[in-house]
């Protein structure tokens, strides 16, 4: 929720560096960040408050990433949250397998520091 107008981010992505990484870049946006490693972790954030907007990996130890799209979108609680797939450029139909799993798009990974914030940005105006 915007308690002070800063949009909520939250990243589920097992890997640190990568974690670190985005929440620098939003951070300096302005943004305030959740990270999470796992589904597990995830739940637990969104057990005490819903962001703005998921940041979701799909290679996540445990329930994989759209595995855990489809059952955020299936709760009415949290059914109303965009996800974004974090996607590696490698992975032939994970893009596509993101959006049939609910995610509103996708950023491909390796991030481009240079174009992230304003993508995130995009995806926060477009469901706005
Ligand atoms: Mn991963």
């Amino acid at each position: 929720m915007r308690a002070n107008g800063e949009p909520a981010v939250l990243v589920v992505e097992d890997e640190s560096a990568l974690s670190t990484l985005l929440r620098y870049n939003l951070e300096r946006e302005g943004y305030r960040l959740e990270l999470a490693g796992s589904a597990v972790e995830a739940r637990a954030v969104l057990a005490r408050t819903l962001p703005d907007l998921i940041l979701m990996d799909i290679q996540l130890p445990g329930m994989d990433g759209l595995t855990f799209t489809s059952e955020l979108k299936a709760d009415p609680v949290s059914a109303g949250v965009p996800v974004v797939a974090l996607t590696a450029l490698a992975m032939a139909g994970d893009r596509e397998r993101a959006l049939a799993a609910g995610c509103i798009g996708y950023i491909s990974k390796p991030i481009n520091t240079r174009t992230f914030a304003d993508e995130v940005r995009g995806y926060l105006l477009a469901k706005a």
